[in-house]
């Protein structure tokens, strides 16, 4: 074929180096003993759900990332069941079982800490009902549709996702080409890549977690889609955007994820000031920092250390906060009032689009203020900061500077060397701070209040 024709037609989304998706047919079935699933590695308690379902009469299986996992050799985080059990049938046969969702009603089975999530079969919506259940963008509004298993497979977000473990004879059930994604490490959305963003723009930020996790490449019609759909992202409450944000940054695959977003155009709808300066490129320290940041948040996560969002917050926003306090400073404030009142203002806009709670955004402002606290050090001061609950992350924060380069490597010696010294070493090293000791004021002398006002 003549190569311009090609690309024109690759361009609309006509046809891709790609193999194409399976036309809608049976499915696939793929045999116990042609896969590597064991029901050894499914948890005890999915196990029981899927039995239970059974025994009452209803169909259940494994699906969506556990199954996907589990084909490919790794250790799922959660199990998800599919069943043509209704939400409310579905309470009835479980008595630790809660209804969740609005959108998309589920069923939450309780055992002790673990959850096993059960949805019923979900139809596409038809032709008829889209009205109501679509906004103006062609966005899902509302997705409680039943339907059958099929149904049910096609209306999943990604083939890889879409793959059902049969509890009845143990086999894998592919209607959609999911096992052969798989084996190609190859992320495809089901149908047709803008209509199915468009439905749900969320479906771009899982393709890009997706990709970074398992390492797969997206295919080529979803990736011209992303492209060009980014800002539909504008459209998603801040609230599920943090939602999502976290499972990307949290995940232990932060600084894939992260490289993924920018390529795609799509980390500046979730840190709009973060991305303006990285495009900046007047120098590459916040691409730098960022990028080490996340880095070490993975090592962390595969150190099975805890990891908090408002460390994520206050390094993804660093950048940002500290150029507002610089500019505050110049306006004539203090260090310390210039970090906070930026640090608040900053918080105040990121919110806007990615809605952090209070609680860590709190931290985050501790976690900057900090950053101008630690050059105080002198007297007693030092030791009273290392009680400072978030001191670890302040000196973390500072560290990761030091290491990219800003100009605070000897303070970060400093407190390297303060925490590993002994009680004499400590003393000698807080009187040597390299800061001018601090005339001692006179308490001023406060007026007396007269007797007779009392205590009010
Ligand atoms: P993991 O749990 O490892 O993050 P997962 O694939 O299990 O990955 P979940 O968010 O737990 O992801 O969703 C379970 C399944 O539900 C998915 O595998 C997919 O089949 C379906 N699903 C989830 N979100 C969507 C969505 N926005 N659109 C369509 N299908 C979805
Ligand atoms: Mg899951």
């Amino acid at each position: 074929m003549f190569s311009w024709l090609k690309q024109s037609a690759k361009k609309f989304g006509l046809f891709s180096d790609d193999d194409p998706p399976p036309e809608r047919s049976g499915p696939r079935l793929i045999p116990r003993d042609q896969h590597i699933i064991s029901r050894a590695h499914i948890s005890p308690n999915a196990l029981k759900v899927l039995y239970r379902l059974r025994q009452e009469g209803y169909q259940a299986y494994l699906v969506g990332g556990g199954v996907r996992d589990l084909l490919l050799g790794r250790e799922p985080k959660d199990f998800d069941v599919a069943t043509n059990a209704r939400p409310e049938e579905i309470r009835r046969v479980f008595r630790n079982c809660r209804i969740i969702g609005r959108r998309f009603r589920l069923a939450h089975v309780h055992f002790g800490k673990e959850i096993i999530e059960v949805a019923t079969f979900r139809a596409q919506h038809d032709e008829e009902s889209e009205e109501d259940a679509l906004n103006e963008n062609g966005r899902i509004l509302s997705d409680n549709v039943y339907g059958t298993i099929e149904d049910d497979a096609w209306r999943r977000d990604f083939t890889v996702n879409a793959l059902y473990y049969d509890i009845n004879d143990f086999s894998v059930v592919d209607y959609t080409g999911g096992v052969a994604d798989l084996d190609e490490g190859r992320l495809r959305i089901i149908g047709d890549p803008v209509q199915r963003f468009r439905e749900d723009p969320v479906r771009m930020l899982r393709a890009v977690r997706f990709a970074a996790k398992l390492g797969f490449r997206i295919d080529e019609a979803s990736e011209q889609a992303i492209h060009d759909l980014g800002h539909l992202l504008e459209d998603i409450s801040p609230a599920r955007l943090f939602d999502e944000t976290l499972k990307m940054f949290q995940a232990g695959y932060a600084a894939e994820t992260f490289e993924l977003l920018r390529h795609y155009g799509l980390f500046g709808y979730l840190f709009p000031e973060t991305d303006a300066q990285l495009a900046e490129e007047r120098d590459n320290f916040p691409q730098v920092f960022v990028a080490r940041a996340l880095e070490n948040t993975d090592r962390r996560v595969d150190e099975g250390k805890s990891i908090t969002p408002s460390f994520l917050v206050a390094a993804l926003l660093w950048g940002p906060v500290s150029r507002e306090a610089e500019q505050n400073v110049a306006r004539g404030m203090s260090e310390l009032e210039a970090m906070q009142v930026a640090g608040d203002a900053v918080v105040a806009r990121q919110v806007r689009h990615v809605a952090f709670p209070k609680r860590f955004t709190l931290q985050s402002r501790e976690i900057w203020t900090l950053q101008e606290r630690l050059k105080r050090r002198g007297g007693k001061r030092a030791e009273l900061l290392m009680q400072h609950p978030r001191f670890r992350a302040g000196y973390d924060l500072l560290m990761l500077r030091a290491e990219c380069g800003e100009d605070v490597a000897e303070l970060a010696d400093w407190w390297t060397r303060f925490q590993s010294a002994d009680e004499d070493a400590r003393q000698s090293m807080a009187v040597h701070t390299g800061q001018p000791a601090k005339k001692r004021r006179r308490p001023r002398k406060r007026k007396r209040k007269p007797a007779d006002q009392g205590t009010a």
